[in-house]
């Protein structure tokens, strides 16, 4: 529930600054002086200084969404903090014995792994979540012989 509240959030962040950013190139743009008298007309295709404008506001946006995104791709499930100690897994030499080549992060507080595949031979391989169990609890069950 973080991770999506996480998500939410800097989601919001970001569209309060790309309107401020809005409100601010609308304040510095001048007026289109060829359609003066025509005020119902949307400056955007008809004015070039406008339609440049507009085009670079949708590429910051575009861009804005994109960073949102691939920050939350990288995030812990459980507390949303920033995986870390990303570690080479696998073999491109040899796939069949040590597995194919991919990178593990981990939450530093230890709620899971992520595996982010390296190799893409079937189209987009999907990055795989696992959440840890309790390691205090294995801790107690190797402790008390269990195992
Ligand atoms: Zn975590």
């Amino acid at each position: 529930m973080k991770y999506w509240g996480y998500l939410v959030a800097k989601l919001l962040a970001g569209l309060g600054i790309l309107a401020g950013l809005l409100v601010v190139m609308r304040w510095l743009l001048p007026a289109p002086q060829a359609y003066v008298t025509y005020n119902e007309l949307n400056p955007i295709g008809h004015d070039l200084t406008h339609t440049v404008a507009y085009f670079v506001y949708f590429l910051i946006c575009t861009g804005v969404v994109a960073l949102i995104f691939m920050d939350q791709k990288y995030r812990c499930r459980t507390c949303a903090r920033k995986l870390m100690m990303p570690v080479m897994r696998g073999s491109w030499d040899s796939m069949l014995r040590l597995g194919r080549p991919h990178t593990e992060y981990i939450c530093p507080y230890g709620h899971g792994t992520l595996k982010v595949p390296e190799l893409q031979i079937t189209g987009k391989e999907p990055i795989d979540w696992a959440e840890h169990q309790d390691m205090w609890k294995e801790l107690e069950e190797l402790h008390s012989g269990k195992r």
